[in-house]
């Protein structure tokens, strides 16, 4: 199989696109707030913010104004607003502003700065020389810790199970019990569209698990502030697999990333003595050290010792500010393809297994017989082309089981691609999936950019025989 067409373009920046093309010039998938990329977008953000606050209490006084016109002119009228309830009014109007205010902002620049003074304790990061730097940085990391070091979680876990059957760690049919975990920022998208997709993200992760009876949860917290953005996910996974023995296998999905094929199931049996499935190529892994080796926007653990070890080990690049910063530029300096920019998940990941293949791998299963992950750009023009020659259930390039916005960047304001080709072909990807869950109910998309239906099946009187001849893997009609 070609490896382009198996996703090799799935890069984290934009530039290559797909086609084969290689990726050139990539942008970073988030920068630092310390950094020059970081400044530009918080005094723009602050810049906004400002403007809102002046555009609420002009707001704010308008209401007030026009309240107290409306009371003057209509004293004697009884269900007027009195004065105490045009006060009330503006109250609540700044009681709404100061919420939007708070979850607008992230509380990020103080929060930056004490992680970095913090970590790096009294040094000034910029006053550093090489030598300096690199042993602030090593002492940093071997201060940073997920949480109190778990050595024997397999026993606990077991012990756990042994004593509370009613929370088996299979599901019916034996299946080994899943759990998807996906996540988003706290506050409102920088742009309402962005809240609109994320919503429609998510009701796909649900739709997908409820079809398979896999569990989900949707986090919006921050578990640990110095692990905020990409880095979110490692606290949460520790905390999950600690909170929710009776899980056997974790499953992270980025929320950019959607189900297109609803009938895929993981081939679970492959992964028996695995303890990390993610989607990659071995190659580009060990020969090229490149940069998108493997793509951390979809990944399972098995719940057990060897998981809490292994996010143990990503994590030390984590924490924001000085250490995020430093660990950026070892990253570059040792993955192929990878801009300056402050260390991400991803890259950690790869190289962590990098430098200690004998340690890791073995547990680790790289996949690429489906897509895990699936790069977006190289798969939604060719949706119409899969629902022509192919059915659900495949998951490879016939017909991808994860379509995935990499670069995308719907909820902020920086993507690597322009906007509106982005929420295009997440709403393409969307519909292309939910044609296969509307199909369960007689019903398909007018077209895949629309969000419109219509019905595909006829009513019945026997709608239990209807029910016995639908399969979820036929192929999806494009004319009826
Ligand atoms: N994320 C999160 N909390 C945050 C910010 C991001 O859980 O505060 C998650 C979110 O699911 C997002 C993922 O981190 O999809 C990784 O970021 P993104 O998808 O933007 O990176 P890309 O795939 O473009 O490299
Ligand atoms: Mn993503």
């Amino acid at each position: 199989m070609g490896q382009e067409g198996m996703g090799y373009n799935n890069g984290k920046g934009g530039g290559g696109g797909g086609g084969g093309l290689p990726m050139t010039a990539p942008r970073p998938r988030g920068a630092s707030p310390l950094s020059s990329h970081g400044h530009h977008h918080r005094s723009r953000k602050i810049h906004r913010t400002f403007n809102n606050v002046k555009i609420t209490v002009l707001c704010g006084l308008v209401t007030i104004l026009v309240l107290r016109g409306t009371i003057g002119l209509n004293l004697s009228l009884p269900n007027q607003p009195t004065d105490a309830d045009a006060l009330a009014g503006g109250k609540a109007v700044e009681d709404i502003d100061r919420i939007l205010r708070e979850i607008r902002s992230d509380g990020g620049a103080d929060d930056d700065a004490a992680a970095a003074g913090d970590l790096a304790g009294s040094f000034n990061a910029t006053a550093l020389n090489a030598t300096e730097a690199a042993a602030a940085y090593a002492s940093a990391v071997e201060r940073y810790a997920l949480g109190p070091k778990i050595s024997d979680w397999d026993g606990q876990r077991r012990r756990w199970l042994r004593q509370n059957p009613g929370f088996p760690s299979t599901v019916a049919g034996g299946k080994p019990r899943i759990l998807l975990v996906t996540g988003s920022q706290p506050g409102p998208c920088d742009n309402p569209l962005g809240d609109h997709y994320l919503l429609k993200t998510t009701k796909n992760k649900i739709d997908y698990c409820r079809l398979h009876g896999i569990e989900i949860v949707h986090n919006l917290a921050h578990l640990d502030t110095e692990l905020a953005g990409y880095w979110a996910k490692l606290p949460l996974l520790r905390r999950l697999m600690l909170s929710h023995p009776e899980v056997e296998w974790i499953w992270w999905m980025d929320s950019d990333a959607l189900f297109t094929d609803m009938a895929f199931e993981l081939p679970l049996s492959r992964y028996q003595d695995r303890n990390l499935i993610i989607h990659g190529y071995q190659d580009l892994l060990f020969e090229k050290h490149s940069w998108i080796a493997l793509n951390t926007g979809s990944f399972l653990f098995r719940n057990c010792q060897w998981s809490l070890d292994l996010l143990d080990a990503w994590a030390p690049m984590g924490p924001k500010g000085f250490i995020r910063d430093e660990a950026g530029k070892i990253l570059t300096a040792n993955l192929k393809g990878r801009p300056a920019f402050e260390a991400d998940d991803q890259s950690a990941l790869i190289y962590l297994l990098l430098s200690q293949k004998e340690k890791w791998m073995n547990k680790v299963f790289i996949e690429n017989s489906y897509y895990l992950h699936g790069f977006w750009a190289g798969l939604v023009d060719k949706y119409e082309e899969m629902m022509e020659n192919h059915h659900p259930g495949l998951g490879d390039e016939r017909w991808p089981f994860v379509t995935h916005f990499v670069g995308c960047k719907p909820c902020g304001s920086y993507g690597d691609y322009p906007v509106e080709r982005c929420l295009r072909s997440m709403e393409r990807a969307f519909n292309f999936a939910d044609n296969q869950v509307l199909r369960l109910y007689g019903f398909a998309h007018k077209g895949l950019e629309s969000p419109k239906i219509k019905r595909v099946r006829n009513q019945t009187t026997k709608p239990i025989d209807d029910k016995e001849n639908l399969d979820v893997k036929a192929k999806i009609s494009t004319t009826s």
